[in-house]
């Protein structure tokens, strides 16, 4: 089924300008990309995208690392694209994550792994209204 995700490049990936990699990536395999912008999300704004981490213990570092810097959100679009992208992005930790992923390949740490995948469909439909407006996303 076709669906929609929405993905974030990290600050960590942003400072380290693999952005373009990232983005080829995503067309390689096949994702339309149908909205995009940059942004740089203040605390409070991260502490909102994240609020179903609130509890847990990394959130205060969390929110601080995502609110460091640019990062590059975007919605793609696909058959299946919120495993697919997940299953390129790789496991949360990039020590663990599969030979290939771009967290493997651009992360460091489990805080620090340079891509966000929306996680099933009303996360998707969340994180996507979180970030852009109809008007912004190319149908
Ligand atoms: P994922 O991004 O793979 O869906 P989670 O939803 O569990 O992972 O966590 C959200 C984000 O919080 C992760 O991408 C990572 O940046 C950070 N994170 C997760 N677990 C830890 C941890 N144990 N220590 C520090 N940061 C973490
Ligand atoms: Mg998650």
């Amino acid at each position: 089924m076709k669906e929609r995700t929405l993905t974030i490049i990290k600050p960590d990936a942003m400072k380290k300008d693999v952005a373009g990699e990232i983005i080829s990536r995503w067309l390689q395999a096949g994702f339309q990309i149908k909205a995009m912008k940059l942004v740089r999300l203040d605390l409070k704004a991260a502490e909102g995208f994240y609020a179903v981490h609130q509890e847990r213990p990394f959130f205060k570092s969390l929110t601080q690392f995502m609110s460091s810097g640019p990062c590059l959100v975007a919605v793609l679009e696909g058959e299946d694209a919120i495993r697919r992208n997940r299953e390129l992005m790789g496991a949360t930790d990039p020590a663990q994550a599969a030979e290939g992923t771009l967290r493997r390949l651009y992360g460091s740490t489990v805080q620090n792994n340079a891509v966000h995948g929306s996680d099933g469909p009303a996360t998707a439909a969340f994180e996507i209204a979180y970030f852009f407006n109809a008007l912004e996303i190319v149908g």
